[in-house]
């Protein structure tokens, strides 16, 4: 089956082919994250928006971003996914953690519209002991304040494994926050199988149950990209360690089997596995490409 999902400047697709990419870096601007997500069989990619411990965003470069668009239509690069940085905590206790979301937050939405109708990833935040329903307010807070009415970027909460103090490793979690948000038209989730896993969610024995469940309480129609890591821990373990594709203990076969289900195959695929360099990539990407044309 063939899905003609989009964005302005990037082509509706107009082949049946899997979206699938990794994080890579952009130290060297888009069009060279371009170019090497292509060398490694990739048609999409994830990056940090700034160093991922924080810091500032470095400064963008039209004729780059110009270059990459040509690129990119030319090679069918479909739907770029970028990841705030790790250190973005709006439901922080600390008013100057709190402060760096809200600013950090509302930078990376403005540049994003250099690259209009792509995808922007944040981890929802750590109630760091004020309890889930503070960090819940303070999270919708923050993305109240950030989203513009003009923008052409989806927000995406990612599911998380539930570690710590973080808030979103319930899916009720994430739809209480996203109910909040006053732009919810703008507003989706990014579902990562490790963490949903480690969160307690049998993507591997009964993956239609937890899409149900995702449905229920979210709604399919909020799901736009897939992080598709293994995990080195069993399932509920709540600890957040990738694996390598295979590698873990969701498995190949699994793992394999959410990029081929009919509900989401149309959706982009990251890979956030642990790599010794980025050629390790290629090899995973052939693999899951080869079992989703099977
Ligand atoms: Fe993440
Ligand atoms: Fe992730
Ligand atoms: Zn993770």
């Amino acid at each position: 089956m063939c899905y003609a999902r989009g964005s302005e400047f990037l082509p509706k697709a107009r082949i049946c082919v899997l979206v699938i990419g990794c994080h890579l870096s952009i130290s060297k601007g888009y069009l060279a994250i371009a170019q090497e997500a292509v060398s490694l069989g990739a048609n999409t990619f994830q990056f940090f928006t700034r160093n991922p411990r924080g810091g500032k965003a470095k400064a963008i470069d039209p004729a780059d971003v110009e270059a990459f668009h040509g690129f990119a239509a030319a090679h069918g690069i479909d739907r770029i996914l970028a990841h705030a940085p790790y250190t973005l905590n709006p439901a922080s206790a600390t008013e100057k953690t709190r402060d760096f979301a809200h600013l950090a937050l509302a930078e990376d939405l403005a540049r994003m519209e250099n690259t209009p109708g792509q995808l922007y990833n944040m981890h929802p935040g750590s109630h760091v002991g004020q309890g889930v329903d503070a960090g819940i307010e303070l999270i919708a807070d923050a993305l109240n304040e950030a989203l513009r009415p003009e923008q052409t970027t989806t927000l995406l909460l990612e599911t998380m494994a539930g570690k710590g103090s973080e808030v979103g490793g319930r899916f009720e979690e994430l739809a209480e926050i996203i109910e909040r948000v006053e732009l919810r038209d703008k507003m989706g989730v990014c579902l990562d199988t490790c963490h949903v896993w480690d969160a307690g969610y049998d993507i591997a024995g009964d993956l239609d149950g937890v899409l149900r469940e995702f449905d229920q309480i979210i709604g399919l129609d909020r799901l736009h990209a897939i992080h598709l890591n293994d995990s080195l821990n069993p399932r509920g373990a709540r600890k957040d360690r990738h694996a390598r594709i295979g590698e873990g203990l969701i498995g190949f076969d699994a793992l394999s089997a959410v990029t081929r289900h009919p509900l989401l195959r149309s959706l982009p695929f990251y890979l956030e596995t642990p790599q010794e360099d980025p050629s390790g990539y290629a090899d995973e990407i052939a693999r899951l490409r080869e079992a989703w044309e099977g």
